[in-house]
């Protein structure tokens, strides 16, 4: 497969076409950023980190019954996926209280919800990915009632599946987020990214990040994810890499 013209450019992949309309070329960045974009660096290893996490857990869910976009990786940082029609939603899951959740709502982090909270936010850099509800995208015309009601049905599974899947590497899934998009028939399926990036992951290996396995420690949480980017708190890339690891053995234990 051949790597064609750039279509897009973001703020961690970049897209390019392939000899396939069907199939594009992503390309991951070594790039973080944060707080859409106000805080940005370059982290050497973050894209091969991102790219073999991304494909060994839709791997993972493909085992248990969860399609998505992915076609295969092909080299450290970059990936074929089939190309979608996206939907312009951040599809959020959330199990325990953190982050935009604790803040709006006057929860402290770490407050286990009594079920999963779905939301949605409109992807839009020059709104800042504004919260929205069902109304709110059904009038904007972002996606159909009858699409919400299979993308809600969509991501509670996936919620419940990688609950289990990090849950099986003794990690907590706090919240994640998603995007989803159409095939060229009509189907949804999961699309874009499941990294440390768009999952809050709290370690469950209890003092671990004393043996140093990477988690960062930040009061009573032992994090593995961007919120050590997000708040300062160190390299990611041992958490990230802890993260890999888990997953490799898991992958390795079937
Ligand atoms: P951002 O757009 O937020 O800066 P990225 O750098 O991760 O984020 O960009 C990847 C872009 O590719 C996102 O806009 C995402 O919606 C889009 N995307 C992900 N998977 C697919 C796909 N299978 N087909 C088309 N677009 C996709
Ligand atoms: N998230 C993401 N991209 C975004 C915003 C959020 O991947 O642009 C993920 C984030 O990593 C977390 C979940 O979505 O796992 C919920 O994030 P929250 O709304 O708490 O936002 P934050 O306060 O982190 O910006």
């Amino acid at each position: 497969m051949e790597k064609l013209g750039l279509l897009y450019q973001g703020k961690a992949k970049k897209l390019y076409a392939t000899e396939d309309p069907e199939v594009l070329w992503v390309e991951y960045l070594n790039q973080a950023t944060a707080g859409n974009g106000a805080k940005k660096e370059q982290i050497v290893g973050k894209a091969e980190l991102n790219n073999r996490i991304t494909t060994l857990i839709f791997d993972e869910l493909k085992r248990v019954g969860i399609d998505s976009h992915l076609v295969k990786q092909i080299s450290p940082t970059d990936q074929l996926v089939r190309k979608m029609t996206m939907f312009p939603l951040e599809i959020v899951q959330r199990n325990v209280a953190a982050g935009s959740f604790s803040k709006r709502l006057g929860v402290d982090e770490g407050t286990a919800l009594k079920e999963p909270v779905l939301e949605y936010y409109f992807k839009s850099d020059p709104l800042n990915d504004p919260f929205i509800n069902d109304d709110d995208a059904v009038a904007l015309g972002l996606a159909t009632r009858e699409e919400l009601a299979q993308i809600a049905t969509l991501a509670r599974t996936i919620n419940v599946k990688l609950t289990a899947l990090f849950a099986s590497i003794d990690v907590r899934l706090v919240d994640f987020k998603i995007e989803m998009g159409k095939t060229s028939d009509g189907e949804i399926l999961l699309a874009d990214e499941i990294t440390p990036d768009t999952c809050r992951l709290w370690d469950l290996r209890s003092g671990a990040d004393a043996e140093g396995d990477g988690a960062v420690k930040d009061g009573q949480i032992e994090r593995l994810d961007k919120d050590i980017f997000r708040k300062d708190l160190g390299s990611i890339l041992p958490a990230y890499h802890e993260i890999l690891g888990r997953l490799e053995n898991l992958a390795a234990s079937h």
